[in-house]
């Protein structure tokens, strides 16, 4: 069974399959993975649940990283790098 998970965009509940898992590196940076280890945020693979996690500081809540600003810019960049 595919296991799921709630978007911090949308706050709706989805199997993983649908979804995105963003992690926060040891060096700051953000990536898409489902693998790595430590805090990591599961969103929609879909613009708008990018835009809302971005726009509201959810990821950064969610990743609980500091500083929040940082963050939030560079989800727009893994948003592009995924291209869906
Ligand atoms: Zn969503």
């Amino acid at each position: 069974m595919t296991p799921m998970r709630s978007c911090i965009g949308c706050r709706t509940v989805k199997p993983v399959d649908a979804m995105v898992r963003i992690c926060l590196n040891e060096d700051g940076r953000l990536r898409a993975s489902a693998e790595s280890q430590g805090r990591g945020a599961w969103i929609c693979k879909t613009e708008v649940c990018f835009k809302a996690a971005s726009s509201k500081g959810r990821l950064a809540r969610a990743l609980k990283a500091e500083p929040l600003l940082e963050v939030q810019n560079q989800i727009s960049t893994v948003y592009e790098e995924l291209g869906f």
